[in-house]
C-alpha cells in the first residue's frame, strides 16, 4: 500500500449504492442531441446537415485544431437538427440533433485494426481519430496529451482512484473488463515508448484489484499495479503523480514537467477498443446513483443521451431531490434540465436529497483552521475567502488562488459552513482581473 498526499479528507463515499451493479447496456433513446463541443480545446465544426442520413461511427463534427476531438454519430439515423440544445455545463450549444432509426448501422470506417502492425504514430492517429478524451471528466484529448508527452515523461500513471462519492463506473469496468482496460493501457505505452506503467487503485475496489492481478501477465508487463489508500481527492491529478512518484508539480506546471503522463482508466478501456473493433468514442458507463435514486445503476449508453432516460432505468427518483449534479458531488455541477445529454466525460449523474444539502443562510467562519489542514494544495482556503469577500486581487494572487483545484475538501470540512468553493472560484476571477 502506498503512503499518501498532504491533506484530503474521508468523507463517506456511498459507493454501496451501487458498486455491485453490474454494467447494464442502455438501449438507446429514440432521439440523440450530441454537442460540438464535449472536450477541452476547439469547438467541432458540424460535418452533416438536417436531412442527412448518419450512420453508427461516422464523424458529425470536425476537430478544427489540434487541441480538440472529432465527434461521431452514437446511431444510426436522420440529421433532425443542427442547433443549438442546452448542454450539461448550463449554456446552449451548437449540437447534431439525430433521430435514431434503431438500425445501428456500422459506418465503413468503423473496422478493427491490425494491432501488431501499428507503430506508436498509428496508435496515436488512432486515438485521435476514434475522438478519445480523458473519460474521467477532464474531457482533454487523448492525443494531444500522448503527443505532448512524448519524449518527455519516463512514468506513465492510470488512475482508478475514482475517489469521488458515489462514483463506480471506474470500478465496474475494472472489475468487469480487466483485459481490456489492461490491454489499453499496453497500446498507451507503446504509443509513447514506455516499458512501464503504474495502475494505481483505491484500496476501497478490493474485488477490481483481485480481477486485475488475476489478468496481469507473468511479471507484469511492465504493469505496476498499485493499492492506494482511500483518501479524498486521491485521484486529482498532481495529488495522484505524487502518491505515486513522490513528484511535486509545480506551481502552474503541467505532469511532463516531472516526467509523467496520466490516464483515466475508462479511457485505456476506450483506447483498446478502438484498436480492437475500430468504434470511436461513442459510448461510455455512467453511474446513476445518490440518495434520490430508486435504484442505483452503472449504465453503458450512447453519448447524447438524455440524462432523463438514465434516471428512469435507474429506477426513478426516490425521496426529495433538491438537486441533480453530472459529475462527483465534490467536484461535479449541478444540472437544472435532465434534458441534457450524457457527453464524453460524464461520469456519474447524481440526485442529491434535502438532508445533503450543506446551505446555512447565515455561514460564519469560527477560525478552526480545519480547512488549511484538509487543503491538498497547502492553501488557507479561509485567508481566500477573506480576500474574495474584500474584491483584493492582490491578496488573492499572493495567496496562490489560482493553485486552487476546486475539490471542496475545505468546504466539506467545514463546520461553520462557508461557500469556499463558490468563493474561490469568483476568487479566480478577481485575481484575473474579470471581475
Ligand atoms: S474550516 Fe470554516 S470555520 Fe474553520 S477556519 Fe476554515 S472557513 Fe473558518
Ligand atoms: S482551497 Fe481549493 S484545493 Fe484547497 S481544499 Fe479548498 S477547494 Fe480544495
Amino acid at each position: 500500500m502506498s503512503p499518501s498526499f498532504f491533506g484530503g479528507i474521508h468523507p463517506d463515499d456511498g459507493k454501496r449504492l451501487a458498486s455491485n451493479s453490474a454494467i447494464e447496456v442502455l438501449p438507446p433513446p429514440e432521439q440523440v442531441v450530441i454537442p460540438m463541443s464535449m472536450h477541452i480545446g476547439a469547438e467541432c465544426v458540424p460535418a452533416v446537415k438536417k436531412g442527412d442520413r448518419v450512420l453508427l461511427g461516422q464523424v458529425i463534427g470536425e476537430a478544427p485544431s489540434f487541441v480538440s476531438a472529432p465527434i461521431h454519430s452514437s446511431v444510426s439515423g436522420v440529421v433532425a437538427a443542427v442547433e443549438p440544445r442546452l448542454h450539461p455545463n448550463g449554456r446552449n450549444v451548437l449540437s447534431v440533433v439525430i433521430s435514431n432509426d434503431g438500425k445501428d448501422e456500422y459506418y465503413e470506417g468503423v473496422a478493427p485494426h491490425e494491432e501488431d502492425a501499428l507503430s506508436p504514430s498509428d496508435i496515436i492517429g488512432i486515438v485521435k481519430a476514434a475522438g478519445i478524451v480523458g473519460m474521467g471528466g477532464a474531457a482533454f484529448p487523448t492525443h494531444a496529451k500522448i503527443s505532448s508527452a512524448l519524449g518527455r515523461v519516463d512514468t506513465m500513471i492510470v488512475n482508478a482512484a475514482e475517489c469521488e462519492p458515489y462514483i463506480t463506473a471506474d470500478h465496474r469496468i475494472l472489475l468487469e473488463r480487466p483485459d481490456e482496460v489492461l490491454a489499453g493501457i499496453r497500446l498507451l505505452m507503446r504509443a509513447l515508448g514506455l516499458d512501464r506503467a503504474v495502475l494505481a487503485v483505491e484500496a476501497n475496489k478490493a474485488d477490481a484489484i483481485k480481477a486485475l492481478k488475476e489478468k496481469l501477465r507473468p511479471g507484469g508487463d511492465g504493469i505496476r499495479l498499485l493499492t492506494l489508500k482511500t483518501r479524498y481527492p486521491q485521484g486529482a491529478e498532481k495529488q495522484l503523480i505524487q502518491t505515486v512518484t513522490g513528484r511535486q508539480v509545480p506551481l502552474g506546471g503541467l505532469p511532463a514537467d516531472v516526467g509523467c503522463v496520466v490516464f483515466n482508466a475508462f479511457t485505456c478501456w476506450s483506447v483498446n477498443r478502438a484498436v480492437k473493433t475500430g468504434l470511436p468514442a461513442i459510448e461510455r458507463v455512467v453511474t446513476v446513483s445518490g440518495p434520490g435514486i430508486a435504484a442505483p445503476s452503472n449504465l453503458l449508453c450512447r453519448i447524447g443521451t438524455p440524462v432523463e432516460r438514465l434516471i428512469s432505468a435507474a429506477g426513478g427518483l426516490a425521496g426529495e431531490v433538491n438537486k441533480i449534479i453530472m459529475g462527483g458531488p465534490m467536484m461535479g455541477n449541478a444540472i437544472y434540465s435532465t434534458e441534457v445529454p450524457v457527453v464524453k466525460g460524464t461520469n456519474s449523474v447524481l440526485a442529491m436529497t434535502k438532508e445533503y444539502d450543506r446551505h446555512v443562510e447565515n455561514p460564519a467562519c469560527i477560525r478552526c483552521g480545519r480547512c488549511v489542514a484538509v487543503c491538498p494544495m497547502r492553501l488557507q482556503p479561509l485567508y481566500l475567502y477573506i480576500c474574495e469577500r474584500k474584491g483584493d486581487a492582490a491578496g488573492l494572487n499572493r495567496l496562490n488562488v489560482s493553485d486552487c483545484i476546486e475539490c471542496g475538501s475545505c468546504a466539506y470540512i467545514c463546520p461553520g459552513r462557508l461557500e469556499l468553493v463558490q468563493s474561490i472560484r469568483s476568487g479566480k476571477a478577481i485575481a484575473r482581473g474579470k471581475k
